[in-house]
């Protein structure tokens, strides 16, 4: 049987682990924190027109070299799959990467997304125009303000939403929204067609539904949660390599032989990059690109681009081939049993469309291809 340790706890890691299980492998997760993964407000955004994609040629799903519909074919498997999956877990989501919906956050502006929490399905903006909403606050919650969420919420979108406080008199001094995390949704005195709660509490009721949230996120929390289930806690520190392969990785106390590594570190949250005057892949030292350029020859010109445009420096990240595996700057393969997958790769928006897709859908074929090593 093939073995396969992956090195990352976040939804990339998570979809990698999945797919080589289900191909037969045996999977070693690690992961020593929570990544970005356990931020997200509560929306994946899987992917907007598959199409524009494939006209970016250094983005990670042009670069896998499959056509739009062995894309969309990987992505039906690989979301449903991970649905499913979290569906045991106790987490349930509604929704799919063909269709998008808009969802307010806890300020009452519209985020797109493709996939959300049951509990945050029945928020879509869309469904709820020219309806009444109650928005719930809390008078003891400093940093949410329910009038101004309801005020955003008609200005915005066209809904008819008025805020109801609800004191909730157990709540710390100074209490913030990470206080409500877990306590059992209060019942309004004033019914509207729908009750939009701040994210955080349980037993919603029928009606009711959760904002997303900014961080700490509970949306993230819960997730991490869930997708941390089985994974071994530690931090890999070092590697042993033996003719072009990596032969195992090594935290302090122990070490992991496997016959395929799947890097999925993340980005500057996770740690998989670490950005100083020149953004580094901190492991194995691995070339890092900006644009299908390797970003050492760009000298200064990034940091630059950052203060004009802070997403320019987000699309930089690991380069990798058909079957995504790491590139060197000559184009060539460092290690022929190393895949990456997730927010360490280079050439897409990080906070955008496809902001949960491209972690999903290279965890996913990582895994699937760490697999028949
Ligand atoms: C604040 C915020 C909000 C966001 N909101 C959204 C959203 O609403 N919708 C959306 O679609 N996208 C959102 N994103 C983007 C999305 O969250 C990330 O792209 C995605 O979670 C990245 O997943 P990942 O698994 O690649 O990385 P991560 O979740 O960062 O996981 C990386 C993992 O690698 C582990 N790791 C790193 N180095 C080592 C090591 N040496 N040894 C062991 N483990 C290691 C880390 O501990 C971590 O477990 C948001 C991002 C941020 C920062």
């Amino acid at each position: 049987m093939t073995t396969v340790l992956v090195i990352g706890g976040g939804i990339a890691g998570y979809c990698a682990a999945l797919a080589a299980r289900r191909d037969g492998a045996e999977v070693t997760v690690v992961a020593r924190a929570p990544g970005a993964t356990a931020l997200y407000a509560g929306g994946m955004e899987i992917i907007d027109e598959i199409e524009s994609i494939l006209q970016r040629p250094n983005h990670p799903l042009t670069r896998l070299g499959i056509d739009a519909v062995g894309l969309a074919t990987e992505l039906d498997t690989a979301v449903s799959t991970l649905l499913l999956a979290l569906r045991k877990e106790g987490l349930k989501f509604e929704g799919g990467w063909r269709n998008r919906g808009l969802y307010a956050d806890i300020h009452g502006l519209a985020r797109p997304a493709n996939v959300v929490p049951e509990t945050v399905a029945r928020g879509e903006l869309g469904a709820l125009s020219g309806k009444r909403v109650a928005v719930i606050g809390v008078p003891e919650v400093g940093d949410y303000d329910a009038r101004s969420t309801a005020l955003a919420l008609k200005e915005l979108h066209g809904i008819d939403a008025f805020a109801e406080e609800v004191s909730i008199a157990e709540l710390p001094t100074a209490a913030a929204l990470t206080d409500l995390y877990g306590r059992r949704a209060p019942a309004p005195r004033a019914r509207g067609a729908a009750i939009a709660y701040p994210p955080g509490f349980t037993n919603l009721p029928d009606d009711g539904f959760e904002l997303l949230a900014s961080p700490p996120s509970p949306h993230g929390w819960r997730l991490q949660q869930a997708i941390g289930l089985g994974a071994v806690h530690g931090e890999i520190i070092s590697f042993e390599t033996a003719r072009g392969r990596i032969t195992a990785a090594r935290s302090a106390d122990r070490a992991f032989h496997a016959d395929a590594i799947v890097l999925a570190t993340g980005r500057h949250i996770g740690g998989g990059l670490h950005a100083a005057r020149s953004t580094t892949e901190p492991l194995l030292g691995l070339s890092v690109f900006y644009e299908g350029r390797p970003a050492e020859s760009l000298g200064s010109r990034l940091h630059h681009l950052k203060y004009i445009d802070a997403s320019e420096e987000m699309r930089i990240g690991l380069m990798t081939d058909r079957r995504l595996h790491p590139l060197d700057e000559d184009g060539s393969v460092p290690y022929a049993n190393l895949y990456a997958a997730g927010a360490v790769l280079g050439g897409y928006d990080y906070a955008g469309p496809c902001g949960f897709g491209v972690p999903i859908l290279t965890g996913w074929l990582a895994g699937r291809y760490a697999a028949k090593q």
